[in-house]
């Protein structure tokens, strides 16, 4: 299972995560094959499409058998490097980015918010969710120990730019930007936007301009 990952599409690559939290629930509840059909229906990819990602890494499934399982978990795992931990940190103890540190993805996969970063009096210096807080200054000494390269930003708008600078000069080489700034980074940097509330309103929209049948 020898596979070059520089072969996958970005697309594909970005459905994985989903394929990956289905199939994982798949096992524990002891089902060892699945149909294309019955993950489209799960995580709402078309079959056409689920069979097209999946084919990048030899995963044919055979007719009236479906997928093995524990072959695509293995192969996921590998991918998404779900068997090793992977740190990551964040920026910004406000309201979101306390729920980040409550919640800590610890039931979905690997991933962990190892420490977080603020300059607020009231938030430097305390634990939120088993994680602590410190100061922005310390954040490129506080990482370099520690093999980061991850951050998710939840900063105040106007702030983004020039924490994203920093963060850049320390070495970071992904940014998970929670802010509505559209923010700049050199080339070797990868920034991935979600901006909620303009999720929201494009769902209220294709609602209501395209209702589902
Ligand atoms: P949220 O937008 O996450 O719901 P909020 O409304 O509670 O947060 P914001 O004003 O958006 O608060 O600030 C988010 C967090 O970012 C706060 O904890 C604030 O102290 C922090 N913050 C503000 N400026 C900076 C900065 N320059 N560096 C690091 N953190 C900052």
């Amino acid at each position: 299972m020898d596979i070059d990952q520089t072969k996958i599409p970005q697309a594909t690559a970005k459905r994985l995560p989903l394929y990956y939290r289905f199939l994982e629930g798949l096992q524990a509840s002891g089902k060892h094959r699945v149909s294309s059909s019955e993950l489209s229906e799960a995580v709402k990819v078309d079959s056409a499409t689920i069979r097209r990602d999946f084919s990048y890494f030899g995963a044919l499934g055979k007719k009236g058998y479906g997928y093995n399982v524990n072959y695509l978990l293995t192969f996921f795992r590998k991918t998404l490097d779900q068997d090793e931990l992977t740190k990551v940190t964040l920026v910004g103890v406000g309201n979101l980015g306390t729920a980040f540190l409550n919640y800590n993805f610890s039931k979905s996969n690997n991933t962990r918010i190892e420490m977080a970063f603020d300059v607020a009096d009231d938030k430097v210096g305390k634990e939120i969710g088993d994680v602590p807080v410190y100061h922005l200054d310390e954040f490129k000494n506080r990482i370099e120990d520690s093999n980061v390269e991850v951050v998710i930003l939840t900063v105040p708008s106007q702030a983004a730019q020039s924490i994203a600078d920093q963060l850049v000069e320390a070495g970071i080489k992904g940014i998970l930007n929670f802010t509505p700034a559209r923010i700049s980074v050199p080339d070797d940097v990868r920034v991935h936007h979600i901006d909620l509330s303009v999720e929201l309103q494009s769902l209220i929209y294709f609602l209501k301009h395209y209702p589902l049948k």
